[in-house]
């Protein structure tokens, strides 16, 4: 963080996160790696002297408007539309609901009570974009995950994200002062495939929260779900989705099997977290195939988790695979290796930066159950698996909530002289 940034370091940020909340578990339905982002960075963002108050839409009448996350974070519970039974596809007819209500908000305050706007997802910036033309402060905007990517790398039956999706991210990225972006694959994606103004686009790796997933303990997580301890564990841990690719774990599972019989007795597939996107239009199709597959004895579903639960998942794991589609990033791959557990992933989006092939894991080029089976029967030879499961920490310690936060800062000093430069012009040109 640079001096100036400190001197111009916002002194309260609206953080607008409409689809999901930051108080929701992760790991199922819409809740996943981005309610982890905003609450993370709200939490160092107050702590570093920014205030921040973050916009979602309430989805029950039992919590209340204004719920505190931490200290100096609120959670602002607007509503708009129905509390219930409103998909995350049916939101775009609630932009102007929930715009309303966060206008109404700042309105009870003095000018300027919010110094930036940052939105997260594309729902979140179109009132984003428009609170920043009301309020006139600058808009900082971070995808989490692109249209266009995800409909060049759909899991087979999934259906595109509609043309009006991708109308509205061409919008935002046009409007916002500042992208966030969480790799350079994610940056080229913005200029290439969006025409995003390469200035305005700043390459800021999430973290992980390295106080929480740290390495050891194996003995004890392997007790606290019930494992033997000489058990060969592999995990699955997300939003149960096609694009997230669980079915290609249990497929190469099947494989590894069929080709190392005698693993059976000893082999436990967790498989954490609950129906999500399209997996809920069919949320028990990964226990349907588990069964024909003939894998029953093997896979142990369990509910999403947080905290030390969540740890003990990554602890008691030989490996954790992420086969998704594609991920923007892919926070479970860093929080698995900052718990010393090496990772086997697909090789696409912000995987190739979350995992340090031959290093700290391995990546897999596509989606087959004979390439997995591979890789997985790969790391269940002690001496590979033992070399990269020693970088696995190091790998992850790269990465940390904090230093987001920072770069975040920088990044929000940055879409202010930009903000400002523009309204010069518009002063001058008017
Ligand atoms: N997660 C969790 N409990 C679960 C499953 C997942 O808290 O049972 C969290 C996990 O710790 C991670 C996030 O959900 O921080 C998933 O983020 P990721 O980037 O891997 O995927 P996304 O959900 O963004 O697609």
């Amino acid at each position: 963080m640079t001096s100036s940034t400190l001197r111009m370091r916002p002194r309260r940020a609206a953080v607008f996160s409409l689809h999901t909340s930051p108080l929701e578990q992760p790991g199922t339905g819409d809740a996943g790696g981005m309610n982890v982002y905003v609450a993370q960075t709200a939490k160092r963002l107050a702590a570093l002297g920014t205030e921040v108050e973050i916009f979602t839409r309430a989805t029950s009448s039992d919590i209340p408007p204004i719920a505190e996350l931490a200290p100096g974070v609120l959670v602002r519970n607007v509503v708009a539309g129905p509390f219930e039974g409103l998909d995350k596809n049916d939101l775009p007819s609630q932009l102007c609901a929930f715009a309303a209500g966060a206008l109404r908000v700042e309105a009870r305050h003095e000018p300027g009570y919010y110094d930036i706007v940052h939105s997260h997802y594309w729902l979140s910036g179109q009132v984003g974009w428009l609170a920043r033309e009301r309020w006139g402060v600058p808009l900082v905007h971070t995808a989490h995950t692109l249209a266009k990517v995800k409909n060049a790398n759909l899991a087979e039956g999934d259906s595109p994200e509609p043309r009006g999706r991708v109308l509205g991210e061409e919008q935002v990225v046009a409007e916002a002062d500042m992208l966030v972006a969480n790799t350079e694959f994610e940056a080229a994606d913005l200029i290439e495939r969006y025409g995003a103004d390469p200035d305005a686009v700043a390459t800021i790796p999430p973290g992980v929260d390295l106080e929480l997933f740290t390495p050891g303990g194996r003995a004890a997580a392997r007790a606290a779900l019930d494992l033997p301890p000489d058990a060969v564990v592999l995990a699955f841990v997300g939003r149960i989705q096609p694009l997230k690719a669980p079915d290609v774990l249990l497929r190469a599972t099947a494989e590894l099997l069929a080709r190392r019989p005698e693993i059976r007795d000893r082999l436990v597939v967790l498989v954490v977290g609950g129906p999500s996107g399209s997996g809920l239009e069919r949320p028990r199709a990964l226990q349907e195939l588990a069964v024909q597959l003939g894998i029953t004895d093997v896979v142990r579903f369990l509910q999403p988790r947080s905290g030390a639960a969540l740890r003990d998942v990554y602890r008691a794991a030989d490996v954790v695979a992420v086969p998704s589609y594609n991920e923007s990033f892919g926070l479970v791959a860093l929080e698995a290796q900052a718990c010393g557990t090496p990772v086997v992933a697909a090789a696409v989006g912000g995987l190739p930066v979350a995992v340090d092939d031959g290093v700290s894991g391995l990546l897999v080029d596509g989606h087959g159950a004979g390439q997995w089976a591979d890789a997985l029967g790969s790391m269940l030879e002690p001496g590979l698996r033992a070399r990269l499961a020693a970088n696995t920490t190091a790998h992850a310690a790269r990465f940390s909530w904090q230093r987001t936060t920072e770069a975040l800062l920088d990044a929000y000093a940055q879409a202010k002289m930009s903000f400002h430069a523009q309204l010069r012009i518009r002063e001058v040109t008017a």
